[in-house]
């Protein structure tokens, strides 16, 4: 079963699993704008999805932060290989560093309007 996406017009087959398809089809949304959709509407966070609740939003892109890690030669996997990022939000309320930021993608100019940024990079953060 396909149907035309509401929000981007592009054309869903929804060859996903038998849930997926559901959700897809009963949203009207493509895999992609599902996505989205699912970052601001999902009432709790699932595991390894980024959400609206932990995630930041800098220069259009979604970052969800795992938590600095001190001392991360212990063989764990970190967000972009380590590389640290230094935050700030944009109503002030918290800056930070972390070496464990996950990228969920760049927003797309049609989610832009809904995902607005709530953060910046500061500078490239010291190593
Ligand atoms: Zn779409």
């Amino acid at each position: 079963m396909s149907h035309t996406c509401v929000k981007c017009g592009d054309q869903e087959e929804c060859h996903y699993n038998e849930k997926t398809s559901a959700d897809l089809t009963a949203r009207q949304l493509c895999f992609s704008c599902d996505f989205y959709w699912r970052f601001l509407n999902d009432p709790v966070k699932t595991p390894n999805r980024h959400h609206h609740s932990t995630a930041v939003v800098a220069g259009g892109n979604i970052y969800t932060d795992g938590g600095n890690v001190e001392n991360p030669g212990d063989g764990r996997f970190l967000g972009f290989a380590g590389h640290r990022f230094h935050f700030r939000m944009l109503d002030g309320s918290r800056e930070w560093v972390s070496n464990n930021v996950w990228h969920g993608g760049e927003i797309p100019q049609i989610w832009r309007d809904e995902i607005p940024d709530t953060a910046e990079i500061v500078r490239p953060a010291p190593v």
